[in-house]
């Protein structure tokens, strides 16, 4: 069995402010090792559930985030950016499944670390008109190669989000937000444990045929991006296959998932 495990950083343990996750930041570097572990610890309950080759993604930021002299080695490494599926990258490669680490709600959500959509430029992401963050993003460009998600990680909001999306889905609650920039945190000795238990029983549950079913959605498929001011709109709106809604929102339309998720990271990169 042929796993990807792909992070992201706001989600992590003890992660409740952006100092935390932006590379110039004195902090980033204390966060990046206790991601590694969150990382880590998905890595050996996956080994001892039975997955016997695994592919980790980073990507939060430029995708640069992880210690690589700190990662099991039982796993490679995508690392950097861009690369053709960002958040997902190397999905396409005759995986059987995948784990999201240390993700983090859509934006607008009441209690959530961090939460925002991709860009802090977009206040809103809708996919064939359902609302959505970057585990429904990241999970239906998965589910196109008929990958099921298996696990995710991170607070207790998006573990809420990502269980809208799939219900039966394995999630560990590293943190319970009171505020976008404050949380309830467990220690790492405590959620890697979590997260330990909860891969290795996700992937058990894969090979006994018990996963949840990939997302698969509805073609042609229609983005819609809302920005938060209309110069923003003005920018993007520049791209082939996309239409005006209104002042801040454009939809793009696109033949398949993988141009549609390509098509949007166009659109929020222009509507800088
Ligand atoms: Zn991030």
């Amino acid at each position: 069995m042929k796993l990807l495990i792909v992070d992201d950083m706001e989600g992590a343990t003890g992660v409740i402010d952006w100092s935390q996750v932006m590379d110039d930041q004195p902090d980033y570097q204390r966060f990046r090792k206790v991601l590694t572990g969150d990382v880590n610890a998905a890595i050996r309950g996956a080994c001892k559930g039975g997955a016997d080759e695994i592919v980790v993604s980073d990507g939060h930021n430029y995708a640069r985030n992880l210690l690589i002299e700190e990662l099991d080695p039982r796993a490679n490494l995508n690392y950097g950016s861009p690369s053709s599926l960002s958040m997902v990258e190397g999905v396409d490669k005759n995986v059987d499944a995948i784990m999201f680490i240390a993700y983090h709600a859509r934006a607008g959500t009441l209690k959530a670390v961090l939460c925002h959509t991709w860009s802090l430029n977009t206040t809103n992401v809708w996919i064939n008109g359902r609302i959505t963050g970057e585990f429904g993003l990241n999970s239906s460009v998965a589910g196109s190669f008929g990958v099921p998600p298996l696990l995710l990680t991170g607070d207790r909001a998006v573990c809420q989000e990502a269980l809208e999306w799939v219900p039966d889905l394995e999630t560990v609650c590293v943190k319970t937000a009171s505020g976008r920039y404050a949380a309830e945190c467990l220690p790492p000795e405590k959620t890697q444990v979590m997260i330990e238990e909860a891969a290795c029983k996700a992937v058990q549950r894969f090979l006994k045929g018990q996963a949840p079913k990939p997302i698969v959605v509805d073609t042609p498929v229609v983005i819609r991006v809302e920005f938060t001011t209309p110069n923003q709109a003005d920018s993007a709106c520049i791209l082939p296959n996309t239409t005006r809604v209104d002042g801040r929102t454009l939809d793009i339309t696109a033949p398949d998932m993988v141009t549609a998720y390509n098509s949007f990271r166009a659109v929020a990169s222009l509507g800088r």
